[in-house]
C-alpha cells in the first residue's frame, strides 16, 4: 500500500477517534505499578532453571585489572574489546550459571532473534562464524555468546550465579571495591556495568498468582519439565493438557505457535495485539551475506544501521521487514527528524503510518478464518507505539480447533488467579499450565535499580545523586565522581532496534578509556562541566515527539501510557552521529577526561 491509499479526510479522523479510543480502554491507573518483580514473593518465578548445578567455591578476595558486571552481550564485548588492547585479568560477574544474558535465560520453544542474525550477532568477522538462519534460533545466539567470551578467554576469571551487591570507590587505593552476594570482595581498577535494561521479568501482580495448582513459570524461565520438549519444540508433555499463556508481544509471538502445536487446547490470553508482519525466515547460503571477504558483517551491520537510523545507506543490504519500515520507526528513535515544514511533515508521516497499519490489519483478516477473533487480532495504534512483530505462523495459528483467544481489553487484562486456573472477563478458564508471557521490567537491574549501590569519590552515592539531579554522565558512560566507572546501556547514550551494534561500539568505546588511562597513569574522570554540557546538548535537541508515546497505547515504551518518563535519555540525532561523535572526542578530547594517579598502579 502506498501513501496515496491511505485514509485521509473524515477516515482518517475516525483513525484517529479508534486510536484514542482503544488507548483509553486499555490505559490503567496502577501504570506500572500493575506488575510484579519475578522475585517477589517466594522469589520462586526468578530461579535459574539452566544453573548447572550447586557451584560451592569459596568467596574470591584478590585483585583484577577490570571487573564486568554482567556476562551479556554487553558484558562480553566489554570483555572482548578490553583483551584487544591487551588487558589481562578481567573479570566478569554474572548473575546466570553461563554467559549469555537475556539468551541465557530465555529458551522458550520458538524463540529466534528477531534483528537479522548476520548483523544481530557481534564479532562474526573476528570469530569467523556465518549464521545459518536469516533469523538464528536463540541457542545458535546464546553458544555464539559463549563462542565470544572463550575466544576472548573470559571464562577462566569469570564468577557465575553470582550477582554484584556493591561498588564503593577506594580514594586512597584509587580503585574499586566489589562485594557480591556469595561473599566476595574483591578490587579492581576498573569496573565496567553492562546490566541490560530488559532483564528483570516481571508479572502480572493479580490476586492468587502463587495459589495457581497446575504449572505456572515466566517465558524467560521455561519448565521444560512441566513440558517437555527443547526450544525446538516437541512439548509432550501438554498433549491433552488444558494450557494458558497471558501476553501477546514479541515473546508470545513466538511461542504461541509451538504451544498450540503440542497442547490439548490452548487458551491465548491477550489485552493488546501486537502488529504481526511477514517474517520470511530462510536458511541464508554464506555467499548470499558476502561471507568470507573480510568485513563482511561489518559492513553489513553498518548498513542496517544506517537504514534503521534514517541516515539512507544506498543499497539495502538486509531488505527486510526492519528496513522497509524505517522511516515508521523512527519515531522509536530521538534521532527523529523531520524534512520541510513541520505540518506536512506530521501529515505525510500520519498517512504513511495509517497505511502500514492497514496493511498489518488487512493481513489479518487474509489469514484468520473467523472473522470475530480476526477482527480481535487486529492492532489499533500506530506502528511505533510498539516494538513490531514478525511471524508467518503466528496469526494462522488462530485457525486451529484447539487454540481459543480471549481478549482480556475490556477488564485490563487477567483478573485473578485461582487454584484451578485464570479468570478473565468473569469467566474462569481451568488450566493445567499457564505460561506468563507478560515481558520485563525497563531498567529494572544495575545502576539505575538501586539494586546496586555505587559508592564514589568521598562515598558519594550515585542513586541519590541521580534521584536527586537526574541522571549525570558524559555519553552514557561516565561520570564526574566515579572514576574509571564505565557503564554500556542506553540512558544518555544512544539507542538502536539492533541493541547489539550499540553495545558494540560502546565496548569500544570504554576499552579505548581504560588503554588510554593506562597508558598515561591517569584515572577516567570527565568533568563537572564536560557532563553539564553533555546534559544540554540531549536537552537543547531533544525532539519534541513524546506527545507521540503520551497518545500511543499503553506498554513498556511509554510507561504503560504515561508518555516518556525520564526526560531527554538518548542522543537526539541517532546511533550513526553518536558513534562518529564518540570515534571523534577520543581523537581530539579523551585527554581532558584523564587525572594522574596519586600513584602508579600495583
Ligand atoms: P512485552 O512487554 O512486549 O509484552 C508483554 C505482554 O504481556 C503484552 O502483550 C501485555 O499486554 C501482556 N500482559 C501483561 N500483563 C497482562 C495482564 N495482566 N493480562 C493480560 N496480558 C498482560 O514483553 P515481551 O517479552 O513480549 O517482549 C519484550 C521485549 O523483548 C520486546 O519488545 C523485544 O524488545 C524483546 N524481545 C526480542 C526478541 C527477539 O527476537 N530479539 C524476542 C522476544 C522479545 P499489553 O500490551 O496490553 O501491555
Amino acid at each position: 500500500m502506498t501513501n496515496a491509499d491511505a485514509p485521509a479526510g473524515e477516515a482518517l479522523l475516525e483513525l484517529r477517534r479508534r486510536y484514542r479510543r482503544e488507548r483509553e480502554r486499555r490505559v490503567r491507573p496502577d501504570g506500572p505499578r500493575q506488575y510484579l518483580p519475578a522475585d517477589s514473593g517466594s522469589g520462586a518465578f526468578a530461579a535459574d532453571p539452566w544453573a548447572p548445578g550447586p557451584d560451592r567455591r569459596e568467596p574470591v578476595r584478590d585483585t583484577v585489572d577490570v571487573a564486568v558486571v554482567g556476562g551479556g552481550f554487553g558484558g562480553i564485548l566489554a570483555g572482548a574489546r578490553l583483551r584487544q588492547r591487551g588487558v589481562r585479568r578481567i573479570r566478569v560477574v554474572e548473575k546466570g550459571g553461563d554467559f549469555g544474558g537475556t539468551w541465557y535465560w530465555n529458551r522458550y520453544p520458538g524463540i529466534r532473534c528477531d534483528i537479522e542474525s548476520h548483523v544481530y550477532l557481534p564479532m562474526l568477522d573476528e570469530t569467523g562464524y556465518v549464521p545459518e538462519w536469516k533469523y538464528a534460533p536463540g541457542d545458535e545466539i546464546r553458544r555464539h555468546a559463549v563462542r565470544v567470551a572463550e575466544a576472548f578467554g573470559l571464562r577462566d576469571e569469570a564468577l557465575f550465579s553470582t550477582s554484584v551487591t556493591s561498588l564503593e570507590w577506594d580514594d586512597a587505593a584509587e580503585e574499586w571495591i566489589v562485594a557480591t552476594d556469595r561473599g566476595d570482595v574483591f578490587r579492581a581498577a576498573y569496573v565496567v556495568t553492562a546490566t541490560g535494561t530488559l532483564s528483570e521479568p516481571k508479572l502480572p501482580g493479580i490476586p492468587g498468582i502463587e495459589d495457581f495448582g497446575g504449572s505456572v513459570f515466566h517465558t524467560s524461565r521455561w519448565d521444560y519439565a512441566a513440558t517437555g520438549g527443547t526450544p525446538d519444540g516437541g512439548l509432550t508433555g501438554l498433549a491433552g493438557k488444558r494450557v494458558g499463556v497471558v501476553g501477546t508481544g514479541a515473546t508470545g509471538v513466538q511461542v504461541v505457535p509451538e504451544l498450540a502445536e503440542d497442547a490439548g487446547h490452548l487458551y491465548v490470553f491477550q489485552r493488546t495485539p501486537s502488529s504481526v508482519d511477514v517474517r520470511a525466515n530462510r536458511r541464508t547460503a554464506a555467499e548470499h551475506v558476502g561471507a568470507g571477504r573480510d568485513g563482511w558483517a561489518g559492513e553489513r551491520r553498518d548498513n542496517f544501521l544506517r537504514i534503521v537510523s534514517g541516515e539512507g545507506a544506498g543499497e539495502d543490504l538486509v531488505a527486510d521487514g526492519w528496513t522497509a519500515s524505517a522511516a515508521l520507526l523512527e519515531k522509536l528513535l530521538p534521532s527523529f527528524r523531520r524534512s520541510g515544514d513541520r505540518e506536512s511533515f506530521e501529515a505525510a508521516y500520519e498517512a504513511a503510518d495509517a497505511a502500514k497499519m492497514d496493511e498489518i490489519r488487512a493481513r489479518v483478516d487474509e489469514t484468520v478464518a473467523d472473522p470475530d477473533t480476526a477482527e480481535r487480532l487486529k492492532p489499533w495504534y500506530r506502528y511505533a507505539c510498539k516494538r513490531p512483530t514478525f511471524s508467518d505462523v503466528y496469526l494462522q495459528t488462530f485457525n486451529r480447533d484447539n487454540v481459543t483467544l480471549v481478549d482480556t481489553a475490556d477488564t485490563h487484562g487477567i483478573e485473578r488467579m485461582t487454584r484451578a486456573g485464570v479468570v478473565a472477563g468473569g469467566t474462569e478458564y481451568p488450566l493445567d499450565c499457564l505460561v506468563l508471557a507478560t515481558g520485563f521490567s525497563v531498567g529494572a537491574s544495575g545502576i539505575h535499580s538501586g539494586r546496586l549501590p555505587v559508592r564514589g569519590r568521598g562515598g558519594a552515592g550515585l542513586q541519590d545523586l541521580w534521584r536527586a539531579q537526574g541522571p549525570r554522565t558524559l555519553h552514557g558512560c561516565t561520570g564526574n565522581g566515579f572514576p574509571n566507572l564505565i557503564h554500556l546501556g542506553g540512558a544518555q547514550s544512544a539507542s538502536s532496534v539492533n541493541f547489539t551494534h550499540v553495545l558494540d561500539e560502546q565496548a569500544v568505546h570504554a576499552a579505548a578509556l581504560v588503554a588510554a588511562a593506562e597508558a598515561a597513569g591517569a584515572v577516567v574522570e570527565p568533568s563537572r562541566e564536560s557532563e553539564d554540557a553533555w546534559i544540554a546538548l540531549l536537552a537543547a535537541d531533544a525532539p519534541d515527539h513524546e506527545w507521540f508515546h503520551a497518545e500511543c497505547t499503553p506498554g513498556y515504551y511509554n510507561a504503560e501510557g504515561r508518555g516518556r518518563p525520564n526526560g531527554p535519555m538518548s542522543y537526539p540525532h541517532g546511533a550513526v552521529a553518536f558513534h562518529e561523535l564518540l570515534r571523534r572526542w577520543r581523537e581530539e578530547s579523551l585527554g581532558e577526561a584523564l587525572t594522574p594517579r596519586r600513584s602508579p598502579r600495583a
